[in-house]
């Protein structure tokens, strides 16, 4: 039987590794995207073709469309099909609002926003002749608590919600899905500037009194690509009462 196929942006560490090995292990063919870190995501590519996956990995800027149009092709050459795009590469440039530079501002929302814009435009043009297709939106628990020093952040994820909404509603009758999931703190390397002190903060309002966890996240992406059913929701999953 044909491997599905599953493009992730940014799965070159993190929760887009994360969440590649889990299609690996589920038996998906696997486009692991990827900006700087060639060898980190080659690695990524060898573990899951170890699994019971195929994989290939593929440089491109998300907030390029010349870069998004190329990667898109590269896998329809590669599968002739794609049957989920997952739009998890960000960045953050924290610091308080009355300092932000408008350069950090900028890079954030080009990267977490306009990136899954151009993503989302790109593989809707498949999957609308397909007649089929997931997006999934990595969006974050900033994105509807907002947070100090994260102005830039917390809006790039707060119109990455509307953004999937939007895109539920216009690409509905071509039986596109469009989904977002809200994880919450999670220590990759993007977490690692977080202060002890917020982390503390964190945990102590979250219920189970613990962070969110890659393995989870991942878990649930791939439960929900499985879903024909469920479009424009967003989940959380993180274990603080908002
Ligand atoms: P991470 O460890 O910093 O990894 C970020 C990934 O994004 C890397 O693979 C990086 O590629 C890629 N990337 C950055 N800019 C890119 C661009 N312009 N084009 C293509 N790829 C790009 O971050 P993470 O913690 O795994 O976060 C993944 C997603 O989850 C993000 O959207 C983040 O906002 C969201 N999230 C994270 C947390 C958390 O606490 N960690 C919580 C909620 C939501 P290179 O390695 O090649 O540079």
């Amino acid at each position: 039987m044909k491997k599905k196929v599953v493009i992730i942006t940014g799965a070159s560490r993190g929760l887009g590794k994360a969440i590649a090995l889990k299609y690996g292990r589920e038996g998906w063919s696997v486009l692991i995207n990827y900006l700087e870190q060639k060898k980190a995501a080659e690695a990524v590519a060898d573990k899951v073709r170890s699994l019971d996956g195929e994989a290939e990995v593929y440089r491109a800027d998300v907030s390029k469309t010349e870069d998004v149009k190329n990667m898109i092709d590269a896998a329809m050459k590669k599968w002739s099909r794609i049957d989920v795009l997952i739009n998890n590469a960000g960045i953050t440039r924290d610091s308080l609002l009355i300092k932000m530079s408008e350069a950090d501002w900028d890079a954030v929302i080009k990267t977490n926003l306009k990136g899954a814009f151009i993503c989302i435009q790109q593989a809707a043009k498949i999957f609308i002749q397909q007649k089929e297709g997931h997006i999934i939106n990595i969006a974050s628990i900033a994105g509807i608590q907002g947070r100090e020093g994260q102005a830039n952040y917390s809006a790039s994820k707060a119109g990455l919600i509307g953004l999937t909404k939007a895109a539920a509603v216009e690409l509905g009758e071509y039986n596109i899905r469009v989904n977002a999931v809200n994880p919450g703190y999670i220590p990759t390397e993007m977490g690692t500037d977080v202060s002890d002190k917020i982390k503390e903060q964190i945990i102590g309002k979250n219920v189970l009194r613990r962070h969110s966890d890659t393995k989870e996240v991942a878990d649930f992406a791939h439960y929900l690509s499985t879903k024909d059913n469920i479009s424009g929701q967003v989940f959380n999953l993180d274990s603080r009462i908002i």
